[in-house]
């Protein structure tokens, strides 16, 4: 029993002590807050005050449930279940269903989106993919915050929230696909909890059978929860009151989805007689990676009380973080994986070792380094690049194409665009994340053109071809790359924090939108408290390599590199704003970069007409001024621990 207790501190040691009842640990990251649940659960077992077959634990994803699994076992916890609150329910609703339901047991939807499709088509809505993954978001955050299709248009209204049809229509979509699925027998992951609450509310002898199975009650990065999981939690509970919740309302980074810290925060007061404990000391990180992660956080907006909590490392020194901004992703994703190279050199795992990025779409870059400087990696929380579906469907396309008017980079724009690759990138989040992914094999082609001049597409689809296959086989060990959404919840030695530029991080859709840019900004602050030691953050200017698209830093660095700081050291590109950085002869219509000599003569794109009005032309002039100085930055220093 001491054993179980010597590695705790005593915040921590009074939360895994405390009697049988609510218990509330309200805690930054990395202060041992999933440590101190598993040692609760296996000191309330080794007491004999609950068995472990009547403990139930529920988190979020299931590597984060797995981590709990892999703690409990390690502390010698056999038959506790530790799982995600969807496998909770079903596999309750697996036991109930011939009592509460009857008939055969359920089918679950395969495919969402292809409800969805039908119901849209049904209504005569569009159908194309994009539209239909932001859609099935809306049923989803709306079944998820408890609502009816009724009550959907006034709810999305008072939620502000960004909604990618009118709300009438994504009612009537929202009714449709329920009845869909009802007529099929189907049921979708929410209906899952749904009918797990039912049960328990309305059956008494189902809900008198649970509450002699499940005692006692443990929830993980409770700041997460939904209103729906909510219910089913108070359904379990069924008036009863031991539950232990820990979180930190600082990594709430689902309320796009529903989620909110309320219940966490206001623990206290449904359960006032609750034990609550709040921690500070970092146990993972260094305190140069602590430090930064209080930079990142104190400067969040409208934090509410009770999330004011400032982190003290406990650990040695590490090295500073490191700040590195390059002039292209290409070269920012080969210093990364020469620094990975260097520290598997100083023998540092692979599997301690990860790559955090925004969006799914940017892994793209990072594999291609990996995998030519031979270091193993796995993609977590996102599928591979060349896997994606829009990108296996681009490739056929570009197979298919055959004969084709330009350049490579413009042929391949062109079959793209038939594919989906609009000019302007859509604002939603998962239609954006396959245009990036479409836009990364543009990108790849002018790579491709510049490194092997004259390439045609036959010869460009041939090295999509070989680079896909080096992808292959996923390898098991090796170094993590995940988007910061999967990271939560774990640790690794070094973490590479990439591509912090506006539009990414923040993501653009997340411009102007106070809350929306906050959430952004909690999950760099997930994404910085992951390092346990190594800590890196970059950016780059531009996309491709020599490419013009040139992209400003993102916000939340300005306040994290102080110019003072003893580890800075001036850059030989700092101060240059980035838009200025390179000048190149522009199209006077489009200003778009001119490269060959005879639209350099001309003053513009050979395929930009040549009588625009002089009027609009000094007008697009000035907005482009305008924006150009709007988007100058003050100079600054870049970190190296040099
Ligand atoms: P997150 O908010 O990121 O989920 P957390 O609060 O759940 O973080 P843990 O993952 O439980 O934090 O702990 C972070 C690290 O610190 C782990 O490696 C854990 O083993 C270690 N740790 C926690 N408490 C102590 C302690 N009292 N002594 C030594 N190490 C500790
Ligand atoms: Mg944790």
């Amino acid at each position: 029993m001491e054993a179980l207790l010597e590695g705790l501190d005593p915040e921590q040691r009074a939360a895994v002590e405390a009697p049988r009842g609510p218990v509330c640990v309200l805690a930054g990251a990395g202060t041992g807050k999933t440590r101190t649940i598993t040692h609760r659960i296996a000191y309330l077992c080794q007491r004999g005050h609950v068995a472990p077959s009547q403990v139930l634990a529920v988190t979020f994803t299931k590597r984060a449930a797995g981590e709990m699994r892999t703690r409990l076992r390690s502390l010698d916890v056999h038959g506790a279940q530790a799982v995600t609150f969807h496998a909770a329910a079903s596999r309750q609703l697996r036991y109930f269903w011939p009592r509460v339901i009857g008939g055969p047991r359920w089918e679950l939807v395969d495919q969402k989106i292809r409800v969805v499709g039908r119901a849209a088509s049904r209504l005569g809505l569009p159908t194309e993919a994009d539209a239909l993954r932001d859609l099935t978001g809306e049923i989803e955050w709306a079944k998820s915050s408890l609502l009816t299709p009724d009550a959907y248009p006034a709810a999305a209204s008072r939620a502000a929230r960004d909604i990618p049809a009118p709300a009438e229509q994504i009612m009537k979509l929202y009714a449709m696909y329920e009845q869909l699925k009802n007529e099929a027998q189907l049921l979708d992951f929410d209906d899952l909890l749904l009918h797990t609450a039912a049960a328990l509310e309305d059956n008494a002898e189902v809900a008198q059978e649970f509450r002699d199975r499940y005692r006692c009650f443990v929830v993980d990065e409770y700041q997460d929860v939904t209103p729906l999981q909510q219910r089913v939690l108070d359904a379990w509970l069924g008036g009863r009151d031991d539950l232990t919740v820990v979180g930190d309302a600082n990594q709430t980074i689902y309320s796009f989805a529903g989620a909110s810290p309320q219940p966490l925060l206001n623990f206290a007061r449904r359960f006032p007689e609750a034990v609550v404990v709040r921690l500070e000391r970092d146990y993972r990180s260094t305190p140069q990676v602590v430090a930064l992660a209080n930079d990142v956080i104190k400067w969040a907006r409208g934090r509410p009380a009770g999330s004011r909590l400032n982190l003290i490392g406990q650990r040695p020194d590490g090295p500073a973080p490191r700040f590195h901004e390059f002039d292209d992703e290409p070269a920012e994703a080969d210093s990364v994986a020469r620094r990975i190279k260097t520290l598997l050199d100083d023998g540092v795992a692979a599997s301690e070792i990860a790559i955090l990025y925004r969006v799914n779409a940017q892994s793209e870059v990072y594999e291609q380094a990996l995998a030519s400087h031979g270091i193993p990696y796995l993609v977590r929380g996102g599928e591979r690049f060349f896997e994606r579906a829009e990108v296996r469907q681009a490739m056929i396309a570009l197979r298919a194409a055959g004969e084709v008017s330009g350049s490579l980079p413009e042929v391949v724009r062109s079959v793209l665009g038939r594919v989906g690759l609009t000019d302007d990138p859509p604002t939603g989040g998962s239609a954006r994340e396959r245009w990036e992914s479409l836009l990364a094999l543009v990108e790849l082609a002018e790579e491709f053109v510049a490194a092997v001049p004259g390439a045609d597409l036959p010869r460009f689809c041939a090295e999509l071809d070989v680079r896909a296959e080096a992808q292959h086989p996923p390898t098991v060990e090796g170094v993590t790359l995940a988007s910061l959404h999967a990271s939560k919840g774990l640790e690794w030695d070094a973490v590479f924090l990439v591509g912090l530029v506006e539009g990414t991080m923040p993501i653009q859709y997340a411009d102007g939108d106070e809350s929306k840019v906050e959430e952004e900004r909690r999950l760099l602050y997930v994404g910085v408290t992951r390092a346990r030691e190594h800590l890196w953050l970059s950016w780059a200017l531009s996309r491709a390599a020599g490419g013009r698209k040139y992209r400003r830093r993102s916000r939340f660095l300005y306040s994290l590199v102080p110019e003072n700081h003893p580890a800075a050291r001036v850059s030989a590109g700092a101060g240059r704003p980035p838009l200025m950085k390179k000048e190149k002869p522009t199209c006077r219509v489009c200003a778009a970069t001119l490269v060959e000599a005879q639209s350099v003569k001309l003053g513009r794109c050979k395929s930009c007409p040549s009588d625009v009005d002089e009027e609009l032309l000094e007008s697009l002039r000035q907005w482009r001024a305008a924006r150009a100085r709007e988007l100058k930055v003050p100079a600054y220093v870049v970190f190296t621990d040099a």
